[in-house]
């Protein structure tokens, strides 16, 4: 880690949890959580959060809980909590024994929902999804009395009773808290508690027909665990009032809750509905497609753990909803491999360079540098002959003066290997350019002149004889506008989908690409940084993912 990175983080929440503990306000306990619906894959939003609850716990000495908030059964599902468990795990976080699953307190759930009751402060309503909407009225006009207020603490136990036994139809009937259908604050217009819903659970199966709504059960979640800092995104502050009124009606202790602004990316989406739309609709391979602003699909992709959580300490904790460009992300990644990642031959787009003056049955073996910023890395050998691939793009037949690669008449260096001097080209007779010939200086082995002459351009090559193919997939950014969610009232996010988000081709490669493990990070020189997929590569037969261009060629881009 860098000083900077050294340096302790400060940040309006960091400053309460330090405020809180100086007034001994939680008796010097510091406990958080990190809350997830099980309903969908973790994504780069939901790391900002975890960095910050797992964060301030360890910080402060506390715990950090992970709670899955599972009080909606029709969406959730085992799928999710298991990929949620892998996802913080591979984060860098561990809740040690504080697992746990607000299905766990539903009787907990029930029973404080029942002492409302018997308080006058909840009360059970028939009116359907609509006509609750329509009572409720809208924020300058006050609601209308709903049906039930009214009703005998006994009727409101016994119908309650009756609806947690599957008495009555799912929709029929909600559990209500009593607190002001005037509010200015729709959320407080007597807010529904719990629902029929003839849902089987993933935990607690079909022992349950009625369900807390969120805004019942988070707080109670919250308080159950005796959390100190309840943390979520700015969306929740207009919970709040309800959040405390609830758990002061509960007469349960109280944590507090506090808002911080969500983290948007550009060309990004990040609602797990819209996610979950892109792998429904096979717009990309799952969850894990490496296009995924999800935590799996930056995994495949070949992100480290530190490279994220560098960046969402980079992005930093307020209240200001922003929107955050890529490239920060994309620069994290790129700063931690320039420094840990090594440096491998691969030609993308092949031509064939032909030394005319090369032995023609001659491999020899050069020596090659594998990590210029880590000398510990070592050097590597790699075979040379006579007949070598280089980048089509790295030849011009016609070049102005600031093109400095090859072209016929120029001298340019062959990266760790020989000076070689362009002497022409053979095309076919669709006038496609078949090999480049050139001459080689024997004297320049290893890359430099002993008479101190220089040469501008350098280019990276593969033997052809000696060296391999493996397929590469190029990506690009999954969405071609910055923002994807903004879409006219007719339109959908998943037009602003990237045309060219994937490409696939075959790459030639020096002898030590062949040999790379699955799951391993390197440098394709001036290309860019690439991960062999885990899921996909075979021994010697690496298939690769490109983690980042070296260049962002997003810049020059016109918006
Ligand atoms: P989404 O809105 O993306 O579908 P969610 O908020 O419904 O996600 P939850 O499972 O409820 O997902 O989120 C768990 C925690 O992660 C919550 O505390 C939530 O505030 C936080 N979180 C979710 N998305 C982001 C984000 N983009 N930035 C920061 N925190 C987030
Ligand atoms: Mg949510």
């Amino acid at each position: 880690m860098s000083k900077a990175e050294d340096e302790l983080l400060s940040d309006f929440i960091r400053d309460k949890v330090a405020d809180d503990l100086q007034t001994g306000k939680y008796d010097g306990r510091v406990v958080t959580r990190f809350p997830p619906e099980p309903n969908g894959y973790l994504h780069i939003g939901h790391a900002k959060a975890i960095c910050l609850d797992f964060g301030i716990a360890e910080e402060n000495n506390g715990v950090c809980h992970l709670r899955f908030d599972d009080t909606n059964p029709e969406k959730e599902d085992v799928e999710y909590v298991d990929s949620i468990i892998e996802d913080v795990h591979w984060l860098g976080f561990d809740w040690g024994e504080h697992l746990y699953y607000a299905s766990d307190y539903f009787e907990k759930i029930y029973d404080c929902a029942v002492k409302m009751i018997r308080n006058g402060k909840a009360y059970v309503c028939e009116l359907s999804v609509d006509a609750f909407k329509e009572y409720r009225g809208v924020p300058t006009r006050p609601g209308k009395l709903p049906p039930g207020r009214d009703r005998s603490i006994e009727e409101n136990l016994d119908l309650f009773g009756r609806m947690r036994n599957g008495e009555f139809e799912d929709g029929s009937y909600v559990l209500r808290a009593t607190i002001d259908m005037a509010s200015p604050n729709l959320h407080m217009r007597d807010p529904a508690l719990y629902r029929i819903k003839r849902a089987t659970h993933h935990r607690t199966g079909d022992t349950w027909c009625i369900y807390p709504t969120y805004d019942f059960a988070h707080g109670l979640e919250d308080s159950i665990e005796r959390v100190t800092h309840s943390l979520c995104t700015l969306e929740f502050e207009v919970h709040r009032p309800l959040y405390d009124w609830l758990l002061e009606a509960c007469e349960v202790y109280r944590p507090e809750q506090t808002e911080f602004s969500r983290l948007n990316l550009t060309y990004t989406v990040m609602s797990k509905r819209k996610l979950l739309e892109l792998v429904e609709g096979q717009y990309v391979s799952g969850w894990d497609d490496p296009r995924m602003p999800t935590l799996c699909g930056l995994r495949r992709r070949g992100y480290t753990p530190e490279s994220i959580r560098r960046f969402c300490r980079g992005v930093g904790i307020t209240k200001v909803e922003s929107l955050t460009d890529i490239s920060l992300l994309e620069h994290h990644i790129k700063d931690e491999l320039n420094r840990t990642a090594n440096r491998v031959l691969a030609v993308m787009d092949p031509v064939k360079l032909v030394i005319d003056n090369y032995p023609e049955d001659q491999v020899e073996e050069l020596e090659a540098v594998n990590n210029p910023e880590d000398e510990s890395a070592g050097t590597r050998k790699v075979p040379f002959s006579r007949e070598l691939w280089i980048e089509r793009e790295d030849f011009r037949e016609e070049a102005n003066r600031k093109f400095y690669r090859l072209t016929p008449g120029r001298e340019v260096r062959l990266r760790y290997a020989y000076f070689v001097t362009c002497t022409g080209v053979v095309k076919d007779e669709a006038g496609e350019i078949q090999e480049v010939h050139c001459t080689y200086d024997p004297a320049t082995r290893g890359g430099d002149a002993p008479d101190g002459r220089r040469v501008k351009g350098t280019i990276h090559w593969v033997s052809a004889a000696g060296g391999g193919e493996v397929d590469v997939r190029m990506y690009d950014r999954l969405f071609s506008v910055e923002r994807p969610d903004d879409v006219p009232e007719s339109g959908d996010f998943k037009d602003n989908l990237n045309p060219d988000s994937l490409k696939l081709l075959r790459a030639k490669v020096e002898p030590a690409i062949l040999d790379m493990a699955p799951g391993t990070r390197c440098q394709f020189e001036r290309k860019g940084y690439f991960f062999s997929d885990p899921k996909d590569s075979s021994e010697g037969a690496p298939v690769f993912n490109q983690i980042v261009p070296l260049r962002d060629s997003w810049a020059k881009r016109a918006k």
